[in-house]
């Protein structure tokens, strides 16, 4: 679903992006409002006076969106969640989990604290409208203040839509959650009501194209086929969490891996190691201590005329945190180190001494195996078959 994130800025130890997706959305959001719902709302002003106006509204509607998605993160920060970042993209925001709530009342808290804000905008905008519009005697600025009341209100009420993984389906699984005592059993349930309210977006949206508002119905079907998307793989990510729960590394990792001297030249490493063991990643030893790590990208990055005199020990990658784990480390919290971009190849140790290597593929490979036989002992989630 993301293109590519620019880093905006940080505040209050949330680091914002953008995925270049947005843009795609600012452009449609100046567009609609600058040749329709302005011209309606105040008419005869002039072209270049609705496209200001429809770069002021878009502009609030990005910062309302960004306040919307603090109201998340700092309630989960309230309840000890973490959360990687705010970003914002086509559909808006996400303020990024990296693991499940700790509690039904944490989920639901953090859950109610976006709209319960876009609400609190939508009232400020509005009573902001109304107190200086007589006075200002600036129409179009009341106009913008008008739709910023008026998208907000409506940004609120159509997050609290109980299809999850929207705001309001995360509300109705806290309840469910409360209800049966099982985050799993809740999710299930939530996401299959998401994805029943995915399909009525879709049919809605295809209603609308046939009674020819375009722009309106394709919306609503993309809105549909990304809850739809959204909703199934919150319940793989369940999934995953439960079957990796308590899985040390030494279950998932591959033993007793292939490593490469520190002294040989990158066209030996290439000949005789990604060559003819096909591996895109090897431990580096330098007398018979683990030295660092070398993958396939930073030998295809020297140029070939210097392979024969470059050394593995020049190029390669230093230990660190970001490239070793221990043999005993939890499986579930090494694959949220690899996807929230902490490095992706780990070295598995046990004390100090190389015993495998992990990586994102060697955990799915665990799960997906495990998915085929254990899925329905999985609390309930219905077999998975061939979507690992
Ligand atoms: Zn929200």
């Amino acid at each position: 679903m993301f293109l590519k994130r620019i880093e905006l800025f940080s505040l209050f130890g949330f680091r914002v992006s953008l995925d270049l997706s947005w843009v795609f959305l600012a452009v449609l959001v100046t567009w609609t409002l600058a040749t329709g719902y302005f011209p309606d709302a105040l008419p005869d002003q002039t072209t270049a006076t609705y496209y200001w106006m429809g770069v002021a509204g878009a502009i609030g509607l990005f910062v309302s969106i960004i306040l919307h998605e603090f109201a998340h993160a700092l309630v989960a920060r309230r309840y000890d969640l973490a959360i990687s970042g705010i970003t914002l993209f086509i559909f808006g925001g996400v303020a990024e989990m990296t693991e499940e709530p700790k509690s039904p009342i944490a989920e639901f808290m953090m859950a109610i604290a976006g709209p319960v804000l876009s609400f609190a905008l939508a009232a400020a905008f509005y009573l902001f409208e109304a107190s200086t519009h007589t006075a200002m005697e600036l129409p179009q600025f009341s106009a913008v203040l008008s739709y910023l009341a008026l998208i907000n209100f409506v940004l609120a009420v159509f997050n609290l839509l109980p299809a999850f993984p929207l705001d309001g389906g995360r509300i109705f699984r806290s309840i469910a959650w409360w209800w049966t005592g099982s985050l799993a059993r809740a999710t299930r349930i939530s996401s299959w009501l998401g994805r029943l309210f995915a399909g009525a977006f879709i049919a809605l949206g295809l209603l609308n194209l046939i009674a020819g508002n375009t722009i309106g119905g394709i919306w609503l079907m993309l809105i549909g086929f990304f809850v739809y998307n959204a909703a199934g793989s919150s319940r793989m990510q369940m999934a995953a969490a439960t079957l990796l729960k308590g899985v040390p590394l030494s279950r998932v990792m591959r033993s007793n891996p292939a490593s490469v001297p520190a002294d040989i030249s990158i066209e030996a490493l290439v000949e005789d190691y990604f060559y003819k063991l096909n591996h895109r990643f090897f431990p580096v030893l330098g007398d018979g201590d683990l030295k660092g790590c070398i993958r396939l990208d930073q030998a295809r990055d020297i140029d070939r005329s210097q392979w024969r005199a470059t050394r593995v020990s020049d190029v390669m990658t230093p230990l660190s945190e970001a490239n070793i784990l221990d043999v005993g480390y939890d499986a579930r919290a090494a694959l949220e180190k690899m996807m929230t971009g902490s490095g992706s190849h780990y070295m598995v140790t046990s004390n100090g001494r190389l015993v495998g290597v992990v990586t994102p593929k060697d955990i799915m490979a665990y799960l997906a195996i495990h998915l085929e036989l254990e899925a329905d002992a999985v609390d309930g989630l219905s077999r998975a078959r061939g979507s690992t």
